[in-house]
């Protein structure tokens, strides 16, 4: 049996920041077990290659989940101590969109450094943790090759989403194991599908557009883009995150009102709303309106029109954890020690990223999370 005195499980975002913190910071022997052959999997298909790091304004109105605990790791280690450690390596992350920090050239640019950082932690590849376990003083890790031993086990395996990028339920298994309660994982950051009612969407295949859409008490203002299987892009991918069941709204003309720029006019409907024809056709279609002069719309058409900015429907659910950028649920809080992110169950037990029940809109917020909870987790661990 291999023993150390710090076991990460999951190589991914979490893990490796982690790992990285305690080789800067300690002599502790640190391993990683990762199921992949190689680290930082998601990392590298994140932000279309370019991986979207963190954002500008990180603050826990971002974040589904625990405010206090995500407030805690936000300030233990910011968005400003993370592209401070990043620009010390040679890497300047670039703003895009105003708000989004990507890497300038690739993911690996990210990758790199934080293999570089945890260069001392000896790491497992391609082996699959199975169970974990612990005896008086140590935790017992099984994996598909090995066994190993360690007085500190960071649970550092993810949601999920993507299977085919090594995902698995590991994490909440091992949370249950030591009696903690778990929401159970559900896909989010998705896109989402339709009913028959809003089928009409689906001939805009391809068509994105600036929207500001309504749900529950939160407002995106972002693009949607139209799919094949239903809505996507942005927008929907972020309103996803705060989506249970129930209806969503969408305003497809943000900041401009329809009915003011169609009083009196006798140009056409359609060239008045000033969007894609294609969405304009099917639209005016679907609220059994006829193209025609602005002037010549009936009361209760201007009424049935006005729901270009308040579009509201149910959607029928999401695409599925096979496109979801993330698991919503996890690990629930109140049972993790915020200044450690140690469990309150079992001693020397952390649970860090996407394992918690935090998760983060769309825009960096997903890694800004796991790597301040990596942090604060090393540092705990540190501290002893
Ligand atoms: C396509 C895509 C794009 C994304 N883009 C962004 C983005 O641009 N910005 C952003 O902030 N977030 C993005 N995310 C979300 C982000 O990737 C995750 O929130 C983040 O990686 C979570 O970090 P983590 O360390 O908790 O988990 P992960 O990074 O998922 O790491 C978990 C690791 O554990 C390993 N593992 C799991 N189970 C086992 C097991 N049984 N045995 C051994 N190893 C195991 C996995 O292989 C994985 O390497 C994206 C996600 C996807 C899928």
């Amino acid at each position: 049996m291999k023993r150390f005195d710090v076991l990460i499980l999951g190589g991914g975002a979490s893990g490796l920041m982690c790992a990285a913190r305690l080789n800067q910071h300690s002599d502790l022997q640190v391993a990683l077990i990762e199921g992949n052959t190689k680290v930082g999997v998601k990392l590298k298909v994140s932000g279309g290659g370019k991986c979207n790091i963190t954002n500008v304004d990180v603050r826990p109105i971002h974040f589904l989940g625990d405010a206090e605990l995500v407030q805690s790791a936000l300030k233990h280690f910011s968005k400003e101590d993370l592209l401070g450690l990043l620009e010390k390596h040679g890497l300047r992350p670039i703003v895009r969109k105003e708000r989004y920090y990507f890497c300038p050239k690739s993911s690996d640019e990210i990758i790199t450094i934080l293999k570089q950082l945890s260069a001392k932690s000896k790491v497992f590849y391609d082996e699959k943790i199975i169970s974990v376990t612990k005896d008086d003083s140590d935790y017992k890790i099984k994996t598909d090759r090995a066994l190993y031993q360690s007085a500190q086990v960071v649970v550092a395996t993810g949601g999920i989403s993507f299977v085919t990028l090594g995902a698995t339920d590991i994490g909440l298994r091992v949370a249950k194991e030591f009696g903690h309660e778990v929401t159970p994982f559900t896909p989010a950051l998705v896109g989402l599908t339709l009913q028959p009612e809003q089928f009409w969407m689906k001939s805009l295949s391809g068509i994105s557009l600036p929207t500001r859409i309504r749900v529950g008490d939160r407002k995106i203002e972002e693009d949607t883009l139209f799919a094949h299987r239903g809505i996507s892009g942005p927008a929907i991918l972020s309103a996803s995150l705060y989506w249970h069941k129930g209806t969503i709204a969408i305003d497809f003309l943000p900041g401009q009102d329809i009915l003011k720029r169609c009083r009196g006019q006798k140009k056409q409907i359609s060239s008045m709303m000033n969007l894609p024809k294609r969405f304009s056709k099917a639209f005016l279609e679907h609220i059994g309106i006829i193209d025609k002069p602005c002037d010549r719309l009936s009361a209760d058409e201007l009424e049935r029109l006005s729901q270009l900015h308040d579009y509201r429907f149910a959607p029928s659910g999401t695409f599925g954890f096979s496109k979801a950028e993330v698991s919503r649920g996890g690990v629930q809080s109140d049972e993790i020690d915020a200044k450690t992110m140690q469990s309150k169950k079992a001693e020397g037990l952390s649970f860090i990223g996407e394992v918690v029940d935090v998760t983060g809109e769309l825009g960096g917020y997903n890694f800004q999370w796991a790597f301040s909870s990596a942090v604060v987790a090393a540092d705990g661990i540190m501290r002893g």
